[in-house]
């Protein structure tokens, strides 16, 4: 039970929809994110370091001891003691097939 090397520090969990490693890091307090169904700020991240080549840019920025997140946004870019992360919702092939299948009914 060791992360990958560079990778989140969290919970390691395995995607319900996909089957793929998830590791569910906490969101930083001072952002506002929804809430899970038990009230947590937790969202799944892909475990092990970004890839610099990924098709996906990065889209969360995780703190320097690797225990919690936030979103990256262009008014609020990364910063140089953080590490760059992609929450797996970006890349779930189960999740984005259902994005992508057409309108929701
Ligand atoms: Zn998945």
């Amino acid at each position: 039970m060791t992360a990958a090397p560079g990778g989140p520090i969290g919970g390691a969990r395995t995607c319900t929809a996909c089957g793929a490693p998830i590791v569910l890091v906490p969101v930083n307090r001072n952002v506002p994110v929804r809430r899970d169904e038990r009230g947590r700020r937790r969202i799944p991240l892909n475990p092990g370091a970004f890839d610099p080549a990924s098709p996906v840019p990065a889209s969360h920025a995780l703190s320097a001891g690797r225990r919690e997140c936030r979103p990256v946004t262009a008014a609020d870019p990364i910063a140089p003691h953080e590490h760059l992360a992609l929450t797996h919702f970006a890349t779930c092939p189960a999740r984005s097939h259902a994005r992508t299948g057409g309108p929701l009914t």
